[in-house]
């Protein structure tokens, strides 16, 4: 397990929405650090800051003030272009919808990120993704041909076939019954286990165990939880049948499915343009402070 380098640095940051008497101060002071390799769960109640954090660490927004280092590049004053850049070429998104095309089966939406970026051997990619959540069986069915977990397993195939430094999942089994929570949650300690870098955002201490360490929002303002370690993760059931390989280089998006396929290239649309083609954090409701 290589827990060295780090994948995000927030030093002192700020956000606030609004200004004067009605200013929002949503994020206080926020310094932390995520290592490559940490499966972090940030926890926090409505109103906390989680959301707000999210967008931060999805590059979706910058900080009002302090610094956000991605892998060591200062993203915090970067243009709308270059972050969707980010965003999509360096971070796998996986949400509580699980944003995939109707139409298209399991191996095609796996795909869409890759074809966004004209990547050769798609769908070899896509199938081994597909191997890696233990849907082998099933990259020809339609989102509607399956269970909730198994399409958020689709999600997460999709969010790694590109083979991001960093996993943000956002409340990812807010859609599933118990089994399916826990079947997506192995998947993300077997992805830990294989040297993933995972950020799981819930409010849900039970769901928050999961991880290796636990970060609370409250009021803006974050504070460190439980360290567990990996050995205390293991030694359950795991539902997929491969590993996922470890990150070698940074390569192609992480889409946000919608409805219809998209027309572009999402990596070079700036964040507030029409929805992007692939997961994509939530929308700040506002990016003027
Ligand atoms: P959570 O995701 O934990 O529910 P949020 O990050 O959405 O928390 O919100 C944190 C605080 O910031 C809340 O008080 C919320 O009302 C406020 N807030 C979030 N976004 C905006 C915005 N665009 N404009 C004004 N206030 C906002």
């Amino acid at each position: 397990m290589i827990e060295d380098r780090p994948v995000i640095q927030l030093d002192n940051v700020y956000k606030t929405y609004g200004s004067g008497e009605t200013a929002v101060h949503a994020l206080r002071s926020v310094t932390m650090t995520v290592r490559q390799g940490e499966f972090v769960a940030i926890i926090g109640p409505s109103g906390s800051g989680k959301s707000t954090l999210m967008n931060i660490l999805g590059c979706l927004d910058v900080p009002s003030m302090g610094r956000y280092r991605f892998a060591g590049e200062d993203v915090s004053r970067m243009t709308d272009a270059s972050l969707a850049r980010v965003r999509n070429e360096r971070i796998g998104f996986v949400f509580q919808q699980f944003h995939l095309l109707k139409r298209m089966n399991a191996w095609r939406n796996v795909e869409l990120p890759l074809l966004y970026r004209r990547v050769r051997g798609r769908k070899d990619k896509a199938l081994r993704s597909l191997q890696m959540v233990g849907l082998a069986d099933r990259v020809h069915h339609l989102p509607n041909e399956l269970s909730g977990g198994q399409q958020q397993r689709v999600a997460i195939a999709r969010a790694l076939v590109t083979d991001p430094e960093l996993l943000l999942a956002d409340e990812p089994t807010g859609n599933l019954d118990t089994h399916s929570s826990a079947e997506i949650l192995q998947i993300l300690r077997t992805l830990h286990g294989s040297g993933r870098t995972i950020i799981l955002i819930t409010h849900d201490p039970d769901i928050a165990a999961t991880a290796q360490r636990v970060i609370s929002i409250r009021d803006g303002e974050v504070s460190e939880g439980v360290t567990l370690t990996v050995a205390h993760l293991s030694g359950q059931p795991v539902p997929t049948t491969a590993r996922a390989p470890r990150r070698r280089t940074r390569r192609a998006a992480a889409p946000a499915a919608v409805d219809d396929p998209p027309a572009a290239d999402p990596s070079t649309a700036p964040p507030t343009d029409a929805p992007a083609p692939g997961p994509r954090p939530r929308r700040p409701r506002s990016r003027t402070e």
